[in-house]
């Protein structure tokens, strides 16, 4: 295997212009992933992350920007790039009415790919679909059909297998299950990236992550890396209501308003220690009605890092 990185993405951007408005979705976007690692892109909705897989796909044109798949240029190379990746969409768009069996031998046709060459039956085994592989789709359980998807992505024999938020909707047994289906797939060598607004799952899966948060990279660091920078613990105060104590504690951290009567700050664990917020809070002289301490879910690390970034 020649060492190139499975993916090269130089100064990415794109802008959508609808009826006059123009939403800047990617703002020149720089990494690459390597061949061999699982690679995550996270952010919340809208960050962008659709917009990046289509433009992979090809179904989005780029505004502007560099791509390599697999060493081919985007814009030279369209079709090698489409036959490096292996795309598995986030919708169940299967025909119901064709077995596994059937669907690969179509989508295999669909790609070109001679009879001779299919490893129809290799798939089928991978994706652990083997004795379902002639029963009809809509038979197939919530969890088999998601496997179909990596299956159909598969026949192509693509080096890079794409999944777009692989577990949205499914439930927490099957989730963990189609995680493990893609640790083997990376175990066999694939390139894997997927996307997804959970962290946990990145966290388990992932050797690096890159964060997009409104269109712009804001992290991209190898997984332990990450999660050590974003150690960040959330606590909230119920307070009477209408307090408004300010924007800052003393020792500098932000003060958040939600409802009311909810104020929270997030900190870095290895900075702060939860009895000088307490402290700090009790200060400004507000009345403390309850207080909750809880991990910072994504959202608040998006907030922090956005804020770092300034
Ligand atoms: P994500 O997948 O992370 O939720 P998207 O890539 O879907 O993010 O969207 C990024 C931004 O681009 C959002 O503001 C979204 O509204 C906008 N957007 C996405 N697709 C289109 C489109 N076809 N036309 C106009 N704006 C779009």
């Amino acid at each position: 295997m020649q060492n190139f990185p499975a993916i090269e993405i130089n100064n990415l951007s794109k802008t959508y212009i609808n009826n006059k408005k123009t939403t800047e979705a990617l703002k020149d976007i720089n990494f690459n992933v390597k061949q061999g690692e699982i690679f995550g892109l996270l952010g919340p909705n809208g960050a962008g992350k659709s917009t990046f897989i289509n433009i992979l796909a090809g179904t989005v044109i780029k505004t502007n920007g560099n791509i390599k798949v697999w060493n081919y240029d985007l814009d030279l190379n369209p079709r090698e790039v489409r036959s490096s990746i292996g795309i598995v969409p986030q919708e169940i768009n299967l025909d119901p009415f064709f077995t596994p069996q059937k669907l690969l031998e179509i989508q295999a046709g669909m790609y070109g790919v001679p009879s001779k060459d299919r490893i129809t039956e290799k798939i089928l085994e991978i994706t652990m679909l083997t004795n379902k592989a002639n029963a009809y789709a809509r038979s197939l359980s919530g969890g088999m059909k998601r496997r179909l998807l990596v299956a159909k992505a598969l026949v192509h024999r693509p080096p890079i297998l794409i999944l777009d938020e692989p577990t949205a909707g499914v439930d927490v047994e099957l989730r963990q299950n189609l995680l493990e289906n893609i640790k083997e797939l990376n175990k066999i060598g694939i390139t894997i990236i997927l996307t997804t607004h959970y962290l946990e799952e990145a966290q388990s899966l992932c050797d690096r992550i890159a964060i997009i948060n409104n269109g712009k990279l804001i992290a991209l660091d190898r997984t332990e890396d990450l999660l050590e920078k974003i150690s960040t613990k959330k606590v909230s105060f119920r307070v009477k209501s209408h307090t408004n104590i300010g924007e800052k504690l003393k020792n500098g951290l932000r003060i958040n308003y939600s409802k009311n009567d909810i104020i929270s700050i997030i900190y870095n664990k290895k900075d702060h220690q939860i009895e000088e917020i307490i402290s700090e809070v009790k200060e400004k002289k507000v009345e403390i009605l309850d207080i909750l301490t809880e991990d910072a879910d994504l959202e608040d690390v998006f907030l922090k890092l956005t804020k770092n970034e300034n």
